[in-house]
């Protein structure tokens, strides 16, 4: 059935779960908290929707590959399009290409930036099979709304199979400075496949600004409208804070929006979690067995933009400084392996482990460790209960596209109390100016952050958490839907006369 709606990213919209017999069963994500949720929930105002995602396939040519399916779920009746990819194909695709070349230039990692084993026509097959199987779902004049950074050239090859289409893109990583993108050689490709789309959506407006200079740098792209940024987005002094962001380009004989949306949580469910009588039990037992101990809560992805390893050696420092703390304080740091088969998150879990272990064998004692690390995935659940017990939420990213863990945090603090210590360089810092904001580069910076985080009196934590809990409720995961929903609205209203 043709849909109005074609949602087209990489990940599949439902977990994959082997029952007791072998055979594979579809499962509904348990919780409605993020992204995968958040955009089934654009289903709901279409009449039929379609999501294109990729299936790793021992043979991509087996004629009993079912690559359609028709999933039925608490979001509605919607067609899910895999494409069947071969392993060697992932690893090309998405191991390589995205994660070893993209990933470390949209964070500003020159030095890890990887181009030698990048084989692009794999990449540029990939993309076109994505492209091909959205045009095959969408109906006419549809919106195919295209996701993340390794679906980069499928606008492109859409508009030219679909030219009816409507097509948005949106950007869940920072988009950096030309200085940096255009270290990129398929740069001029990836761009003009951008401005392929009628909407271009980011996190923030740096993001944003950033995108439109590097579209100036490497083709004619005139800027037509470019608005203030609303005070909501704008935390003095910081490393992301624009001012004004251009908002409409022009392109060849084609309007381009530039949209903003920070992406933010679902407020509503993460409060209703953190309420429950068993989720306070657990933050309860979690204070009662901690005693006269601050807790120190950091949550992340084991990946080198987390900044795990500076956040480490920030304890060191202040342990060695300040004696009075020790056996006083305790960080709790999760660190979540996402992708266990590449060298390089290898290489930082080990680093982390060496860091905590040396850090605990330095400091620690049988009744107190500094350090208590955690190398696999919380539950959601639990980890709410953990935000309720932690005095102070640290998170400090050397680059990350929002940060949803420093929102679900101050989410979860219905008590009004707690402190986050936020990094600037993560795009939630520029709605969330009253964290304690830190700077991941600085040692003294991170060490200042933490102590005064420590330290601070409760007055002063409900001061700040009480703008807090506001920014996250302001652009809470509805009004991300609804701003997306009204940039999608406007496309086409406001091209030139023919
Ligand atoms: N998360 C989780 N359990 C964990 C660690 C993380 O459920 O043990 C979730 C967390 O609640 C958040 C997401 O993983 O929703 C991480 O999102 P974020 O934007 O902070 O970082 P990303 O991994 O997307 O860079």
């Amino acid at each position: 059935m043709p849909s109005d709606l074609v949602i087209v990213y990489h990940r599949q919209p439902y977990e994959e779960v082997e029952d007791e017999d072998g055979r594979v069963k579809l499962k509904e994500n348990t919780s409605p908290n993020g992204i995968v949720p958040t955009l089934k929930s654009f289903f709901g105002s279409v009449d039929h929707g379609a999501w294109v995602a990729w299936k790793l396939a021992e043979d991509t040519s087996n004629p009993g590959f079912e690559q359609v399916v028709e999933i039925e779920d608490s979001y509605g009746k919607y067609s899910v399009s895999r494409l069947p990819l071969s392993a060697e194909q992932v690893k090309q695709f998405y191991h390589v290409t995205s994660k070893e070349a993209f990933w470390p230039i949209l964070h500003a990692f020159k030095e890890r930036y990887n181009y030698d084993p990048v084989d692009w026509p794999n990449f540029r097959e990939v993309n076109w099979r994505f492209a091909e199987a959205a045009a095959a779902e969408a109906a006419k004049g549809a919106l195919v709304w295209v996701h993340d950074y390794n679906l980069w050239l499928v606008p492109g090859y859409l508009r030219k199979l679909r030219p009816d289409l409507r097509i948005a893109f949106f950007h869940h990583t920072p988009f950096p400075s030309a200085d940096m993108f255009n270290v990129l050689p398929w740069r001029k490709e990836i761009v003009e496949s951008l401005l392929a789309c009628d909407v271009v959506g980011f996190h923030i407006p740096r993001y944003a600004a950033n995108f439109v200079s590097v579209a100036r740098s490497l083709t004619e792209v005139e800027v037509v409208d470019r608005v203030r940024v609303s005070d909501d987005l704008i935390s003095e002094g910081t490393a992301l804070t624009e001012r004004t962001v251009p908002t409409t380009l022009k392109y060849s004989d084609r309007v381009v929006t530039v949209s903003v949306a920070p992406v933010g949580v679902n407020v509503d469910y993460i409060e209703e979690r953190a309420t429950l009588s068993s989720t306070q039990d657990k933050a309860k037992n979690i204070r009662a067995e901690l005693g006269d101990v601050k807790l120190l809560l950091s949550v992340g992805r084991t990946d080198y933009t987390k900044g795990g390893v500076e956040q480490l050696e920030s304890v060191e420092r202040i342990l060695e400084r300040r004696p009075d703390l020790r056996g006083r304080v305790r960080l709790m740091h999760v660190s979540v392996p996402a992708n266990r088969n590449m060298t390089v998150y290898a290489q930082i879990q080990a680093e982390i482990e060496e860091t905590a272990g040396r850090i605990n064998g330095r400091f620690g004692s049988l009744e107190w460790q500094p350090i208590t690390l955690i190398s696999r995935a919380i539950p959601f659940d639990e980890l709410v209960a953990y935000y309720r017990a932690a005095d102070v939420a640290w998170i400090t990213p050397l680059a990350d596209g929002m940060n949803l863990v420093a929102k679900e945090f101050v989410a979860s603090r219905v008590d009004g109390d707690g402190v986050l210590v936020l990094s600037e360089f993560a795009g939630a810092a520029v709605e969330l100016s009253s964290a304690v904001i830190a700077n991941p580069f600085s040692n003294r910076s991170m060490d200042e952050a933490i102590l005064a985080a420590i330290g601070m009196e409760e007055a002063e934590r409900r001061a700040r958490m009480a703008p807090l809990r506001e920014a996250v409720q302001r652009y809470d995961i509805r009004a991300w839907g609804r701003s997306v929903n009204d940039g999608f609205e406007a496309i086409g209203q406001d091209r030139p006369a023919a």
